[in-house]
């Protein structure tokens, strides 16, 4: 039985409306509303107290079509998420999906009309509504805001922790390495996500100590995963802030010596977005990084507008295609086109490729035909402890004949 509480279905096709709205109650919504056009759906929203849990929208109407409706939509502040739906070609449903997303609103789906019920009625089986979605995750929005003096403190007392996320090959399905990702673990509280301090540590002049940090225990780690026989390439994400450093080469060198590690162990990555504002020292500093032997990728490839020639000119190893690139490519063809070109691109400059972000077993497959080297995303593991680590490989061994394409299913 889907969470559902309350929805609207917006459509001018009558019979396509009362199909559709027939296949939400059989789904068991107990509040469903209906509107034949854009006036009619913004009128009922606007005699609501709350909106609805989620809006079906389809994007052919007459008086104002659904990209209008969009927009008024974000103007009044209605924010429920969406299912966009049309007869015309799947790429306009996409464009128009991507504008909504533009817009700050969420949208759940896009879907051809008629509606393919059975996929309908499983995406509102599996649909949770925002509140029921708010109870379960970590408090995000309406947590309080972080002060800088207790960040300042964290970092001082250790209570950031490092988790670590693997990177398999896509040939072979074998462990290749971790990503180090930062979490504020306060004593005695639940543990808070890189997206909500690590923008604070940049601008409050923190980063470069909370960088270090997290090298120091990654760097910790890898050595005795090292002498423990496991030899795994580190990942460390790299503010752009730190680039106008010149001591960074040394404080990194610094660490990698101190715990034995060859700087080919490890991979820096630097988000394709920061590039535009690497200027002054940054490449420099990126060029004695790489000569001194570190990896350097660029991260969320797709994410920013680089050019080859800009790639070109820093020394990266590797290239890191962003997960709105990757997630839902088997079924989206302008995304399939976008990989496959930045993977010819990577080709091309000799790069290796990471696919971040994969979530499911079609999008997995997908890139593995494309020739992707590495992938990552929850399909193959969340981020997880240090000590979490040795149990995963187990149960991943167990299922890694499926990830290289030649075992059933994985459970
Ligand atoms: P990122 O570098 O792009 O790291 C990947 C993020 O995607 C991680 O979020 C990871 O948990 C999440 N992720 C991995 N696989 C999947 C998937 O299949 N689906 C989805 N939806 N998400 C997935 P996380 O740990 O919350 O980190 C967020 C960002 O914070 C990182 O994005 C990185 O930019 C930044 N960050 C984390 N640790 C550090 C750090 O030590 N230093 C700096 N400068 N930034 C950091
Ligand atoms: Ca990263
Ligand atoms: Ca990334």
């Amino acid at each position: 039985m889907s969470e559902l509480r309350s929805l609207l279905v917006v459509d001018g096709n009558v019979v396509q409306r009362l199909r559709t709205v027939a296949c939400c109650r059989e789904s068991g919504v107990p509040v469903i509303r209906q509107a034949g056009s854009g006036a009619e759906a913004l009128a009922v929203l606007a005699s609501l107290v709350r909106p609805p849990d989620l809006l079906i929208v389809d994007l052919d109407m007459q008086d104002m079509d659904g990209v209008e409706l969009i927009e008024q939509l974000h103007t009044r502040g209605i924010s429920a998420p969406l299912i966009v739906a049309s007869g015309l070609e799947v790429s306009l449903i996409q464009s128009v999906e991507a504008v909504a997303r533009n817009l700050g609103l969420s949208v759940v789906a896009g879907m051809r009309q008629p509606l393919d019920l059975a996929q309908l009625a499983a995406l509102l089986e599996r649909f949770v509504p925002v509140q029921a979605a708010a109870r379960m995750a970590t408090p995000c929005e309406d947590a309080p805001a972080i002060r800088t003096d207790a960040l300042s403190r964290a970092i001082a007392e250790g209570d950031i922790k490092v988790h670590y996320q693997p990177k398999i090959d896509m040939r072979t399905g074998e462990v290749q390495g971790v990503e180090a990702l930062a979490r504020w673990q306060p004593r005695g509280a639940a543990s808070v996500r890189p997206d909500r301090f690590i923008a604070l540590a940049e601008r409050e002049g923190l980063i470069h100590d909370l960088t270090l940090a997290v090298m120091h225990q990654a760097m910790a780690q890898a050595a005795d995963w090292n002498a423990q026989g496991l030899k795994l390439s580190l990942a460390i994400n790299l503010s752009p802030m730190l680039l106008d450093q010149p001591s960074l080469v040394q404080k990194i060198t610094g660490l990698v010596h101190q715990h034995a590690l060859r700087a080919d162990q490890l991979v820096l990555e630097i988000t394709e977005t920061s590039l535009i504002d690497v200027m002054g020292a940054a490449p420099g500093v990126l060029a004695r990084l790489r000569l001194k032997g570190f990896g350097l990728s660029i991260d969320d490839y797709g994410t920013g507008f680089s050019s080859m020639r800009q790639l070109a000119s820093i020394p990266f190893t590797e290239l890191k295609i962003d997960r709105s690139l990757v997630h839902g490519a088997h079924q989206r063809n302008n995304l399939r086109v976008i990989l496959r070109s930045a993977l010819e691109m990577a080709r091309q400059l000799d790069l290796v490729t990471v696919a971040e972000g994969i979530e499911t077993l079609e999008d997995w497959r997908l890139l593995q035909e494309c020739g992707c080297s590495l992938g990552q995303g929850y399909l193959i593991a969340r981020p997880m402890s240090a000590g979490e680590i040795a149990g995963w490989m187990v149960a991943h061994r167990a299922r890694q004949d499926w990830f290289r394409g030649t075992g059933g299913r994985p459970a």
